[in-house]
């Protein structure tokens, strides 16, 4: 069965989409650590980002780089955080948080619950960023 971030990808199941080319995708999160937090990942299916070939995980993290570009441009913030865990969901990803404390990057604990007209807000903000 497919992942459910593949049925992302083929617009099953809806989400808020930052960016998509061939190969990557990029959404936000759904219970993001800090606003802004988005996934990116490649469009094939694979588990562990490890068993990407060298070109989709290059390919990957330049996408990303562009992704974050966004990010840093439409939320203020330090730095854009990068973390991979992939303990959740089976399809490899690439976590983005913009940083503005450490702390800001916990997995750990609470996650927010935006209303949907926030997190279509912050879509469309990073959306526009990105080049
Ligand atoms: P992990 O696999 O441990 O990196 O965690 C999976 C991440 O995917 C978590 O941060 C979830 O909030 C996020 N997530 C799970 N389902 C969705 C979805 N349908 N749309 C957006 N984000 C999701």
């Amino acid at each position: 069965m497919a992942s459910i971030f593949s049925r992302i990808v083929a617009g099953e199941i809806p989400s808020y989409k930052v960016a998509e080319d061939d190969n990557y995708y990029a959404f936000l999160d759904i219970n993001p650590v800090a606003q802004g937090h988005t996934l990116v990942i490649p469009k094939r299916e694979v588990d562990y980002i490890f068993d990407l070939t060298d070109d989709e995980l290059a390919g990957l993290m330049l996408f990303a780089k562009r992704v974050a570009a966004a990010i840093k441009a439409a939320i203020p913030c330090k730095k854009v955080g990068v973390t991979v865990l992939g303990l959740e969901v089976p399809h490899a990803h690439v976590h983005l948080v913009p940083l503005n404390k450490e702390s800001d990057m916990s997995f750990g604990g609470d996650k927010l619950s935006l209303p949907a007209e926030q997190m279509q807000d912050i879509c469309r903000r990073i959306s526009e960023q990105f080049k």
